[in-house]
């Protein structure tokens, strides 16, 4: 391949279940500094594509570079290792831990910060965790028990968890799913600086948000692309507003 700059390159990605093709020959390629959204209507093979980039479910055939490393051969663990980071739309939390805590446990392995849970914290870890409180917007909460934070708060706590590994792609499924109107700008701001050194894909149903968020939109459909590029050209696209709104 000679697209060796992107952060990740997708090429020929099928994927089938009992030959239906869920994914279907897709080629996408995602850079450094790009937040990219997701959208088509229901079963268009968008929650498969997340799925094959982290390894949950394996490819029939194609290829998923991620920083020149080819993923379809690893195991869900080693994808995490190599730096890609995936939120479900229910968060996994410990809601009875505090916000510290759970960005504690989620601070890579073997950098000594194990057997130190309830006790002092490793400097470089405690800097990075106000970091990252910080950046969740958080860091007024450190010590609230993440069972008591509002929905959108435990959602941010979750990308908090994910963000304290340092990833270098970082994939979402409807992020700001029952969020209030507030949470939806602060989600959208923090999403705006979380895709700053590092790749954001992202998966979202309302459009209003999408067009908020999104440096670049591709719409799937029927498992292949439909349609990509601006939000504002992709709107425009036939073949989008047919799927959308024909029948
Ligand atoms: P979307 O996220 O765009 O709604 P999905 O990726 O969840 O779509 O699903 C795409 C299609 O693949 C759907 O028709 C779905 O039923 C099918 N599908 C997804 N995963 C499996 C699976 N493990 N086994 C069989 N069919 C699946």
């Amino acid at each position: 391949s000679t697209n060796t700059d992107f952060t990740l390159a997708i090429e020929d990605l099928t994927v089938s279940f009992d030959g239906f093709k869920a994914v279907d020959n897709l080629n996408f390629y995602l850079d450094r500094n790009e937040l990219h959204v997701v959208i088509g209507p229901n079963g268009a093979g968008k929650t498969t594509v997340l799925d094959l980039i982290c390894g949950k479910t394996k490819s029939t055939s194609g290829s998923i570079k991620f920083l020149n490393k080819e993923l379809t051969n690893l195991s869900e663990h080693e994808i995490v290792l190599a730096g890609v980071g995936r939120k479900f739309q229910t968060p996994s939390i410990y809601e009875n831990l505090s916000v510290m805590e759970n960005l504690e446990i989620s601070y890579p392995k073997g950098r000594g910060v194990f057997g130190s849970l309830m006790f002092k914290h490793d400097a470089v870890v405690r800097d990075k965790i106000l970091e990252v409180a910080t950046q969740i917007m958080l860091e007024k909460a450190l010590h609230t028990e993440a069972g008591l934070l509002s929905h959108g708060q435990k959602q941010w706590l979750e990308i908090g968890m994910l963000l304290i590994q340092d990833p270098q792609l970082l994939m979402l499924d409807e992020p700001v799913a029952g969020m209030s109107v507030k949470e939806r700008e602060q989600t959208a701001e923090l999403l705006n600086k979380i895709s700053e050194g590092r790749s954001v894909l992202v998966i979202e149903h309302d459009m209003e948000f999408v067009a908020r968020i999104a440096h670049k939109v591709t719409v799937l459909h029927q498992g292949k692309i439909l349609a990509s590029g601006d939000m504002k050209d992709v709107q425009k696209d036939p073949k989008v507003i047919e799927v959308y709104l024909g029948h």
